[in-house]
C-alpha cells in the first residue's frame, strides 16, 4: 500500500474517499491518541481527501489541526511546534496531475518509518479500527498562521541584510501549487523583487507538470532572460524541493543546486558530516572533500536520508535530484529553505548563479534501464553481489562499483522489473563506457540465475 513516499493514487480510481477514511482510522488506530496536524496542496480531491482522513482519525479518538493547503515541509516544521503525536500530508509530490497520495509523518515531523506504516497497513488490511466513545470523539481545530511561522524559522537561519543589499530580481514558478503560498511572500521580505509564474493554486495544473526538471521549465528560463533576473526558482507540487534557473535561462540539474550549498555549509564546521544516497556523485564528494566533511551514505530515498540525519546528527542531507535537508531548520527536504540559502549565497558571495556554478567540476553521467523478470530481480542481485565481490565497492542499495575514472550503481528498481544502471565519469564517452561494463555485468548475473 504505502510506496516510497506515502500512498499514491490515480484520484477516485485507486485513491478513493473510502481508502482515505479507512486509512485516516488505521493511522489513528497506530498513533497514540492525541493531536495530529493535516496539510494538503493544491491537487484535484486535496479537501475531499483531508476531510475523509479528519473523519477517520477523530472517529479513533485522535483530534486534528487542520492547516489547509501548505507546503509539506510547512506541515513537517508545525508538528513538533504545535506539540502533534504526527501529522498526514495530501500529496502526490511531482506526480502527473490524476494523481494524489496520503502520507503519515511522526512527531518529529519526519515520514513515518517503515515498520509504523507497516503496522498502520495491518491494521488497515484487518479492519480492527479503534472506536472512539461517543464523548471520546476527536475535535477538529484550524491553524491559519503555520506560513508565518514556517517563514520566520527560515528567516531566522538567513543572512537578511546581506540579501537586501543585493536588490536581486527573482522569478518564482510555483507550479500552480502550495509552493506559491510561502516562497514569493519570503523572497519579497527578504528584500528581492518577485516576478511571480503559475503562482494561482489550480489542481489542474495548467502552467507545467509538477515536475520541476529542465523540459517542464522552459517558461520559467524564458520568463527570467526576458525580466533580466538574477535567477528562477521552481517547486514541485508539494514544495519540498526547489530547482534553480541561472540568469543565463540554464536549467540547473538538482546536484549542482545540492552541492553549491554543500560547499557553503560543510565549510561552516571541521568535520561536518553529509548524509546522501549511494546515487550521489563524484561533485558531492569532491565538495565535501574540499571542505573537510564526510559522507555517510545511504540507501536511495529521501525519508531513509531523513532518518539517517536523525540519528547521527549531521549537518547537511542531500541527493542528486535537488532534495536539501537542513537539519538546522528541520532535517526533511525543504524547497523555500534552499531557495533561501541559495539566494543568500548569491549575495553574500558578489557573484551569479552562473559563475558559482562554473566553479564546480563537472562530470558526466550515463542512465540506462535493462529489462529484466520481476522473479529474477532479487537472485540477479545475489548474483551481481558475488561477481563483483573483488572490486572497490558499496552495497547499501544495488552494488556501486568505485574507479579512479569514474563509478557504476546497478540497482533494481523498487515498482518495475528492470534494473537500472548509471554511471559516472570525467568525459561522456568514461561515462558510457562504464555503463556498458555495468550492462554487461546484469547481463552476465542475468545468466548465472
Ligand atoms: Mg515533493
Amino acid at each position: 500500500m504505502f510506496g516510497t513516499n506515502g500512498v499514491r493514487g490515480i484520484i477516485n480510481k485507486e485513491l478513493t474517499v473510502e481508502l482515505a477514511l479507512n486509512l485516516g482510522r488505521a493511522t489513528g488506530t497506530v498513533l497514540d491518541t492525541g493531536l495530529i496536524a493535516m496539510a494538503r496542496d493544491s491537487r484535484m480531491g486535496g479537501e475531499m481527501f483531508t476531510q475523509a482522513v479528519i473523519s477517520g482519525l477523530t472517529s479513533t479518538g485522535c483530534s486534528v489541526v487542520n492547516l489547509g493547503p501548505a507546503p509539506t515541509p510547512t506541515l513537517q516544521y508545525m508538528i513538533p511546534r504545535l506539540g502533534c503525536v504526527g501529522g498526514v500530508m495530501i500529496t502526490a509530490s511531482h506526480n502527473p496531475p490524476h494523481f494524489n497520495g496520503i502520507k503519515v509523518i511522526g512527531s518529529n515531523g519526519i515520514e513515518t518509518t517503515r515498520e509504523i506504516e507497516s503496522e498502520i497497513e495491518a491494521v488497515y488490511n484487518s479492519r480492527k479500527f479503534k472506536t472512539a466513545d461517543w464523548d471520546k470523539i476527536g475535535r477538529v481545530t484550524h491553524y491559519d498562521s503555520a506560513i508565518d511561522d514556517y517563514l520566520e524559522g527560515i528567516k531566522s537561519l538567513v543572512d537578511i541584510n546581506k540579501i537586501r543589499e543585493r536588490n536581486l530580481r527573482v522569478v518564482i514558478d510555483g507550479a500552480n501549487s502550495v509552493g506559491s503560498i510561502g516562497t514569493p511572500r519570503l523572497l519579497r521580505e527578504l528584500g528581492c523583487s518577485v516576478v511571480s509564474l503559475n503562482c494561482q493554486l489550480d489542481g489542474s495544473f495548467p502552467g507545467r507538470n509538477p515536475e520541476p526538471i529542465p523540459e517542464n521549465l522552459r517558461d520559467l528560463a524564458a520568463a527570467v532572460t526576458a525580466t533580466g533576473a538574477d535567477l528562477g526558482i521552481a517547486h514541485d507540487g508539494d514544495a519540498d524541493r526547489a530547482a534553480f534557473v541561472d540568469e543565463k535561462g540554464n536549467v540547473l540539474w538538482g546536484d549542482k543546486s545540492f552541492a553549491l550549498l554543500a560547499s557553503r555549509i560543510l565549510a561552516r564546521k571541521k568535520g561536518s558530516t553529509l548524509v546522501t544516497p549511494v546515487s550521489s556523485g563524484r561533485l558531492i564528494e569532491d565538495v565535501a572533500k574540499k571542505a573537510g566533511a564526510k559522507i555517510d551514505w545511504t540507501e536511495v530515498g529521501s525519508v531513509v536520508v531523513s532518518h539517517r540525519i536523525e540519528e547521527i546528527g549531521a549537518e547537511l542531507g542531500g541527493e542528486e535530484n535537488g532534495g536539501v535537508f537542513y537539519p538546522a531548520h528541520q532535517p526533511v527536504r525543504d524547497g523555500a529553505m534552499t531557495a533561501a540559502q541559495i539566494i543568500e549565497m548569491i549575495a553574500s558571495e558578489g557573484k551569479s548563479l552562473s559563475q558559482l556554478v562554473s566553479e564546480l567540476p563537472t562530470y558526466f553521467n550515463t542512465k540506462v534501464k535493462v529489462p529484466v523478470s520481476q522473479e529474477k530481480k532479487e537472485p540477479i542481485l545475489e548474483a551481481l553481489l558475488n561477481l563483483t565481490k573483488d572490486m572497490d565497492r558499496i552495497t547499501i542499495d544495488g552494488v556501486k562499483i568505485i574507479r579512479d575514472d569514474g563509478w557504476i550503481l546497478i540497482r533494481p528498481s523498487g515498482t518495475e522489473p528492470l534494473y537500472r544502471c548509471f554511471s559516472e565519469g570525467k568525459t561522456q564517452e568514461t561515462s558510457d563506457h562504464l555503463n556498458q561494463e555495468g550492462v554487461e555485468l546484469i547481463k552476465r548475473a542475468e545468466k548465472l540465475v
